[in-house]
């Protein structure tokens, strides 16, 4: 068998099965050998029940004590029970005793003898009576299990029994793909053991280097294209505008007095965009840090020199808002550009762009990055670009040959980071707020305080305040134990609360979360329970309280961006943090946020606490497959990959030129580079 065969070609794989496994994007036996893990289970060693805490994952080595029980409490529910002893334990030891738990498997306790030994692997329960909640059981230690993500159709067993037999029949044919060099210098396991090692881990230490292997080409690649990319831009010649008298005018359209921050940075694009070179920028400043005013200053200066210019938004809610701040500075000559528009408007805004009769655009990021003609672009502003990569990056530069490009990110990056996931770009920071903001009260709250802090939240709402509730997952079949769903708490809050209450998520028809939104905006619902939609660019005054439940769930970073959508208006404001969790560090981690309001402090936080990973989140860069192993990855390992990429670049050894390649390839996919 080759990498590129169908899986089709394993056995036990048919047609249906290939489905399943085409909606995880899984084709070839490649994309198998892959597909990362979500998880491990360690099951290598085995666990003494009596240090076990409740929750515990493991092993445990068990001796069977007594016929299997089969009980039926309902018609949709039979339990399996059969108690156990530690293996090697006194007989009389009570304390060594347990019992093994199986729901709706009555099969489980078919093949059960007393006095057999088992190796019962599952999560330890303690709440009622010590129990291990669905063991496997079996013969020997299974070892470091891997656990992957799924869709219906599939099992973990047929995800793994898959992986194993691509894994027997092509895992040697998988050529390096890094020059030896590299490999050598920062001491990488190689490509094919590192891939084995990934899904058969020999032990914890061994996956922790597969995963750094991984991880460190999918970094090299991204390295490269920030490398390519920044040389790339350094070679385009820009359009030199004129900038006499431009920012005191754009002043004056202003309803405040700029912070000192907001006018450093536009006094910075103003410099750089006159002095004939192309300004490829990052905005970095705190959600409510008033980036929206010096991304206006970039398109009222390219306005005064003749050019249009475009805004793109990540979504429909935030490109309306900032479409009502534009169309105030050019009456009549702005463009909007969502979905759902009518044909003949969007053919107009279309027309009005091309002859040059609109001088701005604003939009989402998915139309305005599709076959739209401008008469004479100077200026491309993308907001909240925390969302996009590289790639992104390279393809929103491709909009107009010679056009200033200012990014914008409301995810404070600590410096360090900031070089390497954004290497390509200058980097202006707005690092004060506008005067007059109160610090957002920030609590974390156990489950005992909760009812209080709803009674709160009531009083709050009578007195005229609205609020947000958020929560990390829609619906309850996403399956996270002990993670409250949206819709779920949705339902609860309905009747704890005398409020009206409204539901939005992700997965709504575009209309109807628009609706929802500006319907929260005009004050007619005081309670929106969301997942993190919410999170970008929002702005309502009058939201004074956020709760986000299982708060330990978000990292750091993401809790602040979202905190950061209360306290816009003048009323005292709040921000709850819930958590189930029992656990000292997330208790630990989320009273950070209780003690600084400053987002880059808190970035740091989160960086030393957590890792990168955090920063390179799932939609950063899009490389490949690997997203998982970002997460584990250490800022030593970004740094490594960022010289390597360097390295490489300089010397262009021969070895290295397929990724060079490749990086240049993925770049120009998007209209980033030329290709060659
Ligand atoms: P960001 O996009 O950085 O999160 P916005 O641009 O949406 O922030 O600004 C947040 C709010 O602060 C807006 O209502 C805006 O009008 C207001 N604002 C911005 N700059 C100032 C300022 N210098 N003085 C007073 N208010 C300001
Ligand atoms: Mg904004």
């Amino acid at each position: 068998m080759r990498l590129s065969d169908h899986i089709t070609n394993i056995k036990g794989i048919g047609p249906r099965r290939a489905e399943a496994f085409g909606k995880l994007g899984l084709i070839s036996l490649r994309d198998l050998l892959y597909y990362a893990p979500r998880s491990y289970r360690d099951f290598s060693s085995v666990c003494a029940v009596k240090e076990a805490a409740h929750g515990t994952v493991g092993a445990f080595h068990v001796v069977i004590l007594s016929e299997a029980k089969l009980a039926r409490i309902h018609r949709a529910m039979q339990i399996t029970t059969v108690r156990v002893i530690e293996f090697g334990a006194d007989p009389n030891d009570k304390k060594a005793q347990f019992t093994l738990v199986w729901y709706n498997q009555p099969y489980r306790g078919r093949s059960l003898t007393p006095g057999e030994a088992y190796y019962a692997c599952g999560r330890l329960d303690r709440s009622r009576g010590t129990k291990l909640v669905n063991p496997s059981l079996s013969a020997e230690l299974p070892g470091i299990e891997p656990v992957y993500p799924l869709v219906a159709g599939l099992s973990q067993k047929v995800v793994r029994d898959a992986v194993s037999a691509a894994l027997t029949a092509v895992g040697d044919a998988v050529e390096e793909t890094l020059p030896a060099a590299i490999v050598q210098r920062y001491g990488l396991l190689p490509l094919s053991a590192a891939l084995r090692e990934l899904h058969r881990p020999t032990d914890m230490a061994a996956l922790s280097k597969a995963k750094d292997r991984l991880a460190f080409e999918d970094m090299l690649l991204y390295s490269l294209m920030v490398q390519l990319l920044r040389d790339e831009r350094l070679s385009f010649p820009g359009r030199p505008m004129r900038m006499e008298g431009v920012l005191d005018r754009f002043l004056k359209t202003l309803p405040f007095v700029p912070t000192g921050a907001q006018r450093r940075a536009m006094e910075e694009i103003s410099r750089e965009i006159s002095a004939g070179r192309r300004m490829n920028r990052l905005l970095q400043g705190d959600v409510g840090s008033g980036k929206t005013a010096v991304a206006l200053f970039l398109m009222f200066a390219a306005a005064q020199n003749g050019a249009q210019s475009v805004l793109m938004a990540p979504t429909e809610i935030l490109a309306r808002q900032h479409y009502r701040a534009v169309e105030n500075l050019f009456p009549g000559k702005t463009v909007l550009l969502v979905g759902g528009m009518k044909k003949k408007e969007h053919d107009a805004a279309l027309a009005a762009l091309k002859s040059g009769e609109a001088v701005a655009a604003v939009g989402t990021h998915a139309l305005l990055s599709e076959g739209v003609e401008f008469h004479d672009l100077g200026a491309v502003i993308a907001d909240e670009q925390h969302r996009f990569g590289v790639r992104q990056r390279a393809a929103i530069g491709a909009k107009g040959e010679n056009a200033h490009m200012l990014i914008m990110s409301a995810t404070p990056i600590p410096r360090t980071l900031s070089l390497i996931l954004y290497g390509d770009l200058e980097v202006s920071l707005l690092d004060e707020l506008p005067p007059g903001r109160k610090p957002i009260m920030t609590r974390y709250v156990p489950r005992s305080k909760r009812e209080a802090m709803y009674n709160f939240l009531q009083q709050q709402i009578d007195s005229g305040r609205q609020a947000y509730v958020v929560c990390p997952l829609v619906e309850q079949s996403e399956a996270l134990e002990g993670v409250l769903s949206a819709s779920d708490l949705f339902r609860e809050l309905e009747n704890k609360l005398h409020a009206k209450l409204a539901l939005l998520h992700g997965r709504m028809a575009a209309a109807k979360k628009d609706e929802t939104a500006e319907a929260f905006r005009r004050g007619e619902i005081d309670v929106l329970v969301s997942t993190t939609v919410i999170e970008v660019g929002v702005d309502v005054r009058n939201a004074s309280v956020m709760v986000i439940e299982n708060a330990d769930r978000f990292g750091l970073a993401q809790l602040h961006q979202l905190r950061g959508r209360v306290g816009r208006g003048s009323e005292e404001a709040y921000c709850f943090l819930l958590s189930e969790s029992d656990a000292d560090s997330a208790r630990e981690r989320l009273s950070a946020l209780a003690e600084t309001n400053d987002g880059f402090v808190i970035a740091e936080k989160d960086l030393s606490m957590r890792g990168p990973g955090e920063f390179l989140g799932e939609r950063q860069h899009g490389v490949n497959e690997l997203t998982a192993l970002r997460l584990a990855c250490s800022m030593e390992l970004l740094k490594d990959s960022r010289s390597a990429a360097q390295m490489l670049l300089a010397q262009k050894p021969k070895e290295a030129l397929p990724l060079i390649e490749k990086a240049k390839q993925l770049l120009s996919e998007r209209g980033g580079i030329a290709p060659n």
